[in-house]
């Protein structure tokens, strides 16, 4: 276990220790369910792998010591994670305010799951403080943000929302998974729970799906932690072990994710057949003075739209070679997603629109390829796209 404050060192080290058994630098996956007592009412502190397990417990510390938190818990998905979140502070006839790009999954489980409950949603633009300041005049028990948000990249000024969401009394939530603490720490701007997709930069290697939720108040911890154990969203000890290998790399991958987006969002700036390219790294971006303020870089991922329209859009998707037509994002390979039939397919048309997620916009998770190549099959696919167009 490391003293050191330091990310890097801290996402090599942060929550494990050599094996006492064997001395083994790896934590060992601990494939087990169950752990032996030695007497009744006494155990080494693991009883049964769906309340706690050592693997699953390293990578808790490390996420926990990377954002600066008090604690971690882990679960099997992002979704599970949000999903924990919500059955741990909100009850029947609670309000919850989020902002109003989400990921499709989020936007589903408040509108589809949660109001089922008697919880009710109000989706608002965050970016817009005036906006949340009214939404949260309605006693508010939740503040869910996300930000840069999936997949327009519209940011929240953390600070400033995060101090009206305080004084609305409510528990404020960021959702961290696009930047991770490598590129943004909402705990210094004042966020109660950091919510994170694991399933995408944290493991990054496109091998697990997983979810996190951090938080800086022990009471907190405890009700998620009993979530965790009573509905069994547990990790798997085998993700766990992928993910705490796949975090030792972090800050260099996500380091380099953001110089090859930003390479590749200067290109497709520069590309006749492209009307906008949103990415906070972009000095043309709306809130790029937001994004120096409250991001270390601009991250991995960038969307854009067509002069075209949506059907050059899906002409260009299917052209691609190297990028990937796939729904994940934060991994080596370059990915690219058509949000309206895949991750938002879910948000009523008319409220997609509305935010921007047109049927032609094109998310694109920049990989750790050579940039050269990448620009190569975006270069031949928007050819393809066009020639099609103009026939
Ligand atoms: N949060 C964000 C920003 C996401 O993009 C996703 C998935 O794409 C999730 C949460 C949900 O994560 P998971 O797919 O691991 O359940």
């Amino acid at each position: 276990m490391t003293n050191s404050t330091h990310f890097t060192t801290q996402s090599i080290h942060a929550g494990t220790t050599p094996d006492p058994t064997t001395g083994a630098i790896i934590t060992p996956i601990y494939q087990t369910t169950t752990f032996v007592q030695q007497a009744v009412g006494q155990d080494k502190g693991f009883t049964y792998s769906r309340t706690g397990n050592p693997t699953v417990a390293a990578l808790e510390a490390r996420l926990g010591a990377l954002e600066g938190g008090l604690a971690a818990c882990c679960f099997a998905t992002g979704m599970a994670a949000t999903t924990a979140l919500a059955l741990a502070v909100l009850k029947a006839g609670d309000h919850v305010v989020l902002s109003d790009v989400v990921y499709g999954g989020t936007s589903r489980l408040f509108r589809q799951v949660l109001e089922k409950f008697g919880v009710h949603s109000h989706f608002v633009d965050t970016s817009n403080l005036a906006a949340l300041a009214t939404a949260l005049q309605s006693p508010t028990r939740l503040l869910f943000l996300e930000t840069p948000a999936n997949p327009t990249l519209k940011l929240t000024d953390l600070t400033a929302a995060c101090k009206l969401g305080k004084e609305a009394g409510a528990i404020v939530a960021v959702d961290n998974t696009f930047l991770t603490a490598a590129l943004q720490k909402p705990f210094v701007h004042g966020a109660d729970v950091v919510v994170y997709s694991t399933t995408k930069y944290i493991e990054g290697h496109n091998s697990t799906v997983g979810g996190a939720l951090i938080v800086q108040d022990a009471k907190l911890h405890e009700d998620i932690v009993f979530i965790k154990g009573t509905a069994g969203c547990t990790q798997s000890p085998f993700d766990s072990w992928l993910t705490l290998r796949g975090i030792k790399t972090l800050s260099l991958r996500i380091n380099q994710h953001s110089a090859n987006a930003l390479v590749v969002a200067t290109f497709l700036e520069s590309h006749p057949a492209v009307a906008n390219v949103y990415y906070p790294g972009l000095p043309s971006f709306k809130q790029y003075q937001l994004a120096c303020r409250q991001q270390a870089s601009g991250g991995g991922m960038l969307s854009f739209d067509l002069h075209g329209g949506s059907q050059v859009a899906i002409d260009l998707m299917n052209a691609l070679q190297l990028c990937a037509l796939a729904e994940n994002l934060g991994s080596v390979e370059t990915l690219v997603t058509h949000p309206a039939s895949m991750t938002h397919a879910s948000v009523p048309e008319e409220e997609r629109h509305r935010l921007g997620i047109s049927d032609g916009l094109v998310r694109l998770s920049v990989g750790l390829e050579d940039t050269t190549d990448i620009i190569a099959d975006l270069t031949q696919a928007l050819n393809v796209a066009v020639a099609k167009e103009v026939r």
